[in-house]
Formats: C-alpha cells, sequence, structure tokens
C-alpha cells in the first residue's frame, strides 16, 4: 500500500494527490530497509510543509522494534535538530515510557506528517495543526515505516495520529486507552505529551493527573507486547 509521494515539481495539497496509488503498482515500491525509506523521504514535496524547513524528519527506532509510537509532527526543535520527539515533549515521552517500564530503545518513534508546519511570529515558528491533505499526503511514508518496522502494537499520540490511522471520527477524550486491532496489529490512542505540557489549570487541567494518565495508557500498550 505503499506509494512515494513526489518528489518533482512543488506541489500544493490543495492538487489531487495519487498519493495511494494502485497497490498492486505499488508494492513493488516498498524500499527494502527503512534506510532507504529515509533517503527517500529526505526529497519529499508531495505537499507545501517542505518550504522553510531543515528537512524531512523521519522517524527514529530499532528498526524492528516490538512498538511504535506515532505523533503528529515535528516541532521547532525536532526540524532543527533532524530527530522526532527530541523537544521538551520528547523529554516527557521519555519520562514516562520510563515510568511504564518501556524501554525507549524498544520503540521506534515517528510523526503522522514529516514536516514541521508553522507559521511566524515575529522571528519565532509557532506550531500548526496539520490540515487533513497534510496527513493524506504523508500518510505513504507512514505506511511504509509499519510495513518495514512491522510492530506488534502501535501507539498513535493524540488526536492529529489518532485521526490519521482511525479516521476523522475518532475522538480522543472518549477512545483514549481503549486497545483495539488495527491491521493485525494492536493499537493504543493516547493523548500527546505537548498536551500535558500545555495543561491549563483554568480549564480544570491537572498535569500530574495527564501524566498518571499517559502513563496508564503507556502501560496498557505495554502489556499487549510479546516476547
Ligand atoms: S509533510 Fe510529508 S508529504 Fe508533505 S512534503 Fe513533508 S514528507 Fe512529503
Amino acid at each position: 500500500m505503499f506509494s512515494a509521494p513526489g518528489s518533482g515539481h512543488p506541489r500544493s495539497v490543495t492538487e489531487p494527490l495519487d498519493v495511494f496509488g494502485d497497490a498492486a503498482d505499488t508494492a513493488t515500491d516498498l524500499p527494502p530497509d527503512l534506510d532507504a525509506l529515509r533517503a527517500r523521504a529526505a526529497g519529499c514535496t508531495a505537499c507545501e510543509l517542505y518550504r522553510d524547513t531543515t528537512g524531512t524528519v523521519f522517524g527514529s527506532g530499532p528498526p524492528r522494534a516490538r512498538l511504535v509510537m506515532v505523533g503528529e509532527q515535528p516541532g521547532d526543535q525536532e526540524d532543527r535538530q533532524q530527530a522526532p520527539f527530541v523537544g521538551p515533549a520528547g523529554r516527557l515521552l521519555d519520562e514516562a515510557l520510563d515510568e511504564a517500564g518501556i524501554a525507549r530503545d524498544d520503540a521506534y518513534v515517528t510523526n503522522a506528517v514529516k514536516h514541521f508546519n508553522f507559521r511566524y511570529q515575529g522571528k519565532r515558528r509557532i506550531h500548526e495543526t496539520p490540515k487533513a491533505g497534510h496527513i493524506k499526503a504523508c500518510r505513504p511514508w507512514l505506511d511504509a515505516e509499519l510495513a518495514l518496522v512491522e510492530p506488534q502494537v502501535l501507539l498513535t499520540l493524540g488526536a492529529t495520529a489518532g485521526k490519521a490511522l482511525l479516521g476523522s471520527s475518532f475522538r480522543i477524550t472518549a477512545e483514549r486507552g481503549e486497545p483495539r486491532t488495527w491491521n493485525d496489529m494492536a493499537l493504543v490512542p493516547t493523548i500527546h505529551p505537548s498536551a500535558i505540557l500545555r495543561a491549563d489549570p483554568a480549564r480544570g487541567q491537572d498535569r500530574d493527573e495527564m501524566f498518571a494518565g499517559f502513563v496508564a495508557d503507556l502501560r496498557v500498550a505495554r502489556g499487549l507486547l510479546r516476547d
């Protein structure tokens, strides 16, 4: 189900993108390994998000990880360092994984969208939620990563990743922590660690409670891992 997004002329996401193509034609497009896939993704211009960024932030982790975590998109730090989950949200994720008893090197981490979507506020780059067209354009890279890693368990982090894999009717607050089967894999949706960093007491959000709930969801995922 992999069809490499275009790497030729820049295209707007408003143009029709044949990213899912014909499965029979595209099956042979799957590169032999993640390094080859990463190299191919580095030149992706299938949507406009590649502009004004450092580059494609590809997934990271063991090539045969039992657990794959899918976030939304790289942030400012991730774009600058060209690695996923290396900013404040990544540090919180590391802390939660540790508390849940999951080794970071047992988990592959990636994003539904692989370029940083932002707007400028002065010189600062402010995160913008990716649009459905960005997620659709980027989906073949995620599908290819999953096809190569073949994890036992998928963990979606946040609403964008949940919708990317489970459809637009996915609701994070109602469905988080509930395991389900997705393409022969177990999938557990949970919140994005950045939501914990943004916890707002004025809206009844308690950071410690949110962190504990996040760790509980990670433990659900850990319980689904087989030896
Ligand atoms: S966000 Fe995804 S689809 Fe868009 S240019 Fe980057 S890698 Fe390609």
